[in-house]
């Protein structure tokens, strides 16, 4: 959805209300053209602690009727995740995908690389100062 920023909150705020009430649900909208990112992840876990496998999408209508993936069932059908913040299928231990090669299409192609929420330089391994402070709990998962 190409909107401005502001109107994607009021939209997402919007969303959130219906779907809170049991009026609404959401399908994700994935993009066929968009191809996967190849992010070498395991030598920045330690940086960033997987924050991706925080953030809130939704899956798509295939992905929501499988059986594999966990959607938020006062949210439809968004991603599920638990009170620390992160997706219900991540180890905490490992902070690896516990259902990698069955993960949803949003992670397959989300490239942390350019998300201004996540680094300030990615090449440098420099993450932007804010980019965890949502996961309360993440010391409990610190190797
Ligand atoms: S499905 Fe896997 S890759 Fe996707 S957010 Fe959850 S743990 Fe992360």
């Amino acid at each position: 959805m190409n909107l401005p920023p502001e109107e994607q909150v009021f939209v997402r705020q919007m969303l959130e209300k219906l779907m809170e009430l049991g009026i609404g649900a959401v399908y994700g909208d994935e993009d066929e053209n968009e191809k996967p990112a190849l992010v070498d992840c395991e030598p920045r876990l330690k940086l960033c602690r997987a924050v991706c496998c925080s953030f809130h999408f939704a899956l798509t209508k295939k992905e929501a009727q499988g059986k594999k993936i966990a959607y938020n069932q006062k949210k439809p059908f968004f991603i599920k995740r638990e009170n620390d913040g992160y997706c219900t299928h991540l180890e905490r231990s490992t902070l690896r995908c516990s259902i990698w090669t069955e993960r949803p299409e949003r992670c397959r192609k989300y490239d942390c690389r350019t998300d201004p929420k996540v680094w300030e330089n990615w090449q440098k391994g420099i993450l932007k100062s804010d980019a965890l402070k949502h996961l309360s709990t993440l010391k409990v998962y610190s190797q």
